[in-house]
């Protein structure tokens, strides 16, 4: 399918074709629908704190979702006041998002829990006051609506002897995951920033991950998170890997304080910005 798409849009763009028709024949003929997606019925819906809700969704054929490697999706949520129109493969080749008032809004989130047998998997969405299409589809959620995913996609972290984790509460559902994979034996710190004491959750473990809350405490929005991270001294004894996952400017001050000098090795650290304030996210 993705042979398909990738040379009916090529011939697209180039206008190789000249407006005529595309036929496929062989292997992969009959496919009408687009393998990595999947549609996501809400089953539960709970809040796990003041600003965090957790929604359970009921889907099939998740085997492909459950994997460390890609722990992430982007979901389709239906435009401002509108239906959920998910996208089509085209006997053409392409896909079909559907008019501009019908096109799916992509926003990314991490799945948390997934149990491909039972059908069913958890995203922790984040409560967040600027009133976006993530935030505001997880506000009114309710039992029986229906969104899309696709994916998995995104970096991981590799399991080290000595790991850092470090992020605001968008990442604690990636955090919480990656920790809770580690084996004993494995040591490190996390450190999570969240709004106050009550965002706070219980993170399970068998490994040993010292794991810092920092709250916000209703102040606006500071550097406090890649200060903290800056001055962590790391073990020289030890392979080390270093996660991060936080709003952009945090992203960038922690990303060139693991890139200088002394610091980490390029292959033993990922950092990556989960929004950006004053941004949709596109
Ligand atoms: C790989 C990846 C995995 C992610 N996993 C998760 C996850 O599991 N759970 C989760 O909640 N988020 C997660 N995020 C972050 C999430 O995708 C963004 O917060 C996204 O912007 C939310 O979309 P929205 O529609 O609510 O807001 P948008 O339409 O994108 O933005 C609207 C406004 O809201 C502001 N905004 C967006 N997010 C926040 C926030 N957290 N706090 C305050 N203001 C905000 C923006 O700056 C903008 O001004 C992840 C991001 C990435 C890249």
């Amino acid at each position: 399918m993705e042979m398909k798409y990738l040379l009916a849009s090529h011939v697209g763009e180039f206008n190789l074709d000249n407006g005529a028709d595309i036929r496929w024949q062989g292997d992969g003929e009959e496919i009408a629908s687009l393998p990595n997606l999947r549609r996501l019925k809400v089953l539960a819906v709970l809040d796990l704190s003041p600003n965090m809700r957790r929604i359970t969704f009921g889907s099939s054929k998740l085997k492909r979702f459950d994997t460390h490697s890609a722990l992430h999706a982007k979901l389709l949520l239906p435009p401002n006041g509108g239906q959920l129109c998910l996208p089509k493969l085209t006997p053409r080749g392409t896909i079909d998002w559907g008019s501009d008032t019908e096109r799916a809004i992509i926003r990314k989130y991490t799945i948390r829990r997934i149990d491909p047998q039972a059908g069913t998997l958890d995203i922790d969405f984040v409560l967040h006051d600027h009133g976006g299409p993530g935030s505001r589809f997880a506000a009114h959620a309710k039992v029986g609506d229906v969104i899309g995913m696709i994916g998995p996609g995104g970096g991981s972290a590799r399991p080290a002897q000595w790991n850092l984790f470090a992020g605001d509460e968008t990442a604690l559902p990636a955090i919480a995951r990656l920790i809770e994979a580690l084996p004993a034996g494995a040591r490190g710190v996390a450190i999570i920033e969240v709004a106050d004491r009550q965002d706070e959750q219980t993170i399970r473990q068998v490994a040993d991950i010292e794991i810092t809350w920092l709250h916000r405490n209703r102040s606006i929005r500071t550097n406090a998170l890649a200060r903290r991270v800056a001055a962590i001294e790391l073990p020289a004894d030890r392979s080390v890997f270093a996660w991060a996952g936080t709003e952009f400017s945090n992203f960038r001050k922690i990303r060139s304080d693991w890139r200088s000098p002394n610091r980490l090795a390029k292959s033993d650290h990922l950092a990556v910005s989960y929004w950006r304030d004053g941004h949709a996210q596109t």
